[in-house]
């Protein structure tokens, strides 16, 4: 018998877009299902944006921006603004919790504890940081007031993807509106739906119309009017490199200013002298949180070759004790991958794996929890041993429950394997080279 969290689902209505304080159908009238991955049913329809529509939300941003209220208002009442954000996402933790979890499926114990508060103190962060934007002082040569200011630069478009949906946006639109800037968000196609709350949110706690803008759709068909657009002056990406690279090329005709956060394939290393309980179990959070589907997951695990079998052993009995299934039920932490190109991709490495000669040691398949029917995108936590840096599943980002472990018997290899990656999210130094 399965306990899950409330139903909010009659409250999730055909999401359009909100373009300067109104919400449209997009131009061309299309739309495109949302589904949850638990059950692979759709949960409703998206609107799905034109280039009409992204010139719409510019121009309303850009509106907002030169004429409009923001500009005008002081950074004191523009802080208390992104604070009553912060309140309202508070007030409605429990909806956005389970629209977050439908979505992605990520458990509710997470969304609700992590995605939903961490997101509603990122937006009272920044709303408190509003009037403390501070330039300096300078000594002149001449007898002159040298001074430094800082200045928004205008309509800022924030690009985000399905992993954390609400807390990614956060992170990009509080401090872009804290700073005077407009902004509008392009969230990812698989998890649109508590962007689409947040922006009723920003409607209810006041923020002046055109001055934030939610266009939904396709990365693929409007990325690009996007990334060329003159009347964007910053894109904030968050997504896989690829895109990234795409973004950086096609916006520098206009000479955007542009934030990157990108992909990883990111080494633990345990060294023998560690304490392997709690190493393990951080090894096992490192790579399973969030189902593998979190840029910085320490995909690649390198355990110094006398405590590699205990290690491992210790891994899998973590993956045996840890709840899975559906994402609601409060219990779980371990739901389905976010939707069926995620498993496609999941599936191909870890055939990839294999015939590269690493040793599939456990998961390596779906599963169907109690209840599922046998639907839902749910896939074994998965362990490869035996395996050597050079192998497409160490080198490539799976993003997904897989992960790769490597022996080494001296710290430098341990390292300079680490280091061994296109990635730069996270780099391993030595007490000697951190100084
Ligand atoms: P993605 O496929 O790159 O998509 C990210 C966002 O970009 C989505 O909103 C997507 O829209 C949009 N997009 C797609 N094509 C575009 C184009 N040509 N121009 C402009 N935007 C475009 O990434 P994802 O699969 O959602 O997320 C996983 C990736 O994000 C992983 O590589 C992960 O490492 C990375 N990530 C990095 C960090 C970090 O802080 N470094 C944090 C989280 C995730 P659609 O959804 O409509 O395609």
């Amino acid at each position: 018998m399965v306990t899950t969290a409330t139903d909010y689902s009659q409250s999730i209505a055909p999401g359009k877009l909100f373009i300067n304080g109104e919400w449209r159908d997009s131009q061309d009238g299309s739309t495109k299902p949302t589904i949850n991955p638990a059950n692979e049913a759709e949960t409703t329809q998206i609107a799905q944006a034109t280039e009409a529509d992204v010139n719409a939300a510019v121009e309303a941003a850009h509106n907002a921006f030169e004429d409009g209220p923001w500009s005008k208002m002081s950074p004191h009442e523009r802080g208390h603004l992104l604070i009553k954000v912060s309140d309202l996402i508070m007030q409605h933790k429990d909806e956005l919790a389970y629209r977050e979890t439908i979505d992605n499926g990520k458990p509710i114990t997470y969304s609700s504890t992590v995605d939903v508060p961490f997101a509603a103190e990122v937006y009272a962060y920044y709303g408190g940081i509003a009037n403390k934007i501070e330039g300096n002082t300078r000594s002149a040569m001449v007898p002159s007031l040298n001074y430094t200011r800082r200045e928004p630069m205008g309509v800022v478009t924030a690009i985000t993807p399905f992993n954390f949906p609400l807390l990614q946006s956060a992170t990009k639109i509080a401090p872009a509106l804290a700073a005077g800037n407009t902004v509008i968000h392009k969230p990812a196609s698989m998890t649109p739906l508590t962007a689409i709350k947040i922006a009723e949110l920003f409607a209810e706690a006041g923020i002046p119309e055109g001055v934030f803008n939610l266009i939904t759709g396709s990365g693929g068909k409007i990325g690009d009017i996007i990334s060329k657009h003159p009347g964007i002056d910053k894109i904030s990406f968050t997504g896989s490199t690829s895109v990234g690279i795409g973004i950086v090329e096609k916006s520098a005709q206009t000479l955007k200013h542009l934030t990157m956060e990108l992909g990883g394939k990111s080494a633990n290393i345990i060294f023998a002298d560690a304490d392997m309980e709690g190493a393990a179990k951080n090894a096992f959070f490192g790579i399973f949180y969030n189902k593998g589907e979190i840029c910085t997951a320490g995909s690649r695990l390198l355990i110094e070759r006398s405590h590699y079998d205990e290690v491992v052993e210790r891994l899998v009995q973590l993956i045996a004790d840890t709840p899975k299934g559906d994402p609601l039920d409060p219990k779980v932490q371990f739901g389905p991958l976010a939707d069926q190109s995620q498993m496609e991709t999941v599936t191909k490495y870890v055939q990839y794996g294999q015939e590269d000669g690493a040793t599939l040691h456990t998961g390596g398949k779906r599963f169907s929890p109690e209840g599922s029917n046998g639907r839902g995108f749910y896939y074994e936590p998965t362990i490869f041993t035996h395996a050597r840096n050079d192998m497409r599943i160490a080198k490539e980002e799976i993003f997904g429950p897989v992960l790769t472990v490597i022996p080494f018997d001296l710290e430098e290899d341990a390292i300079t394997i680490a280091n061994d990656s296109m990635y730069g999210l996270v780099v391993q130094k030595t007490p000697e080279q951190s100084g």
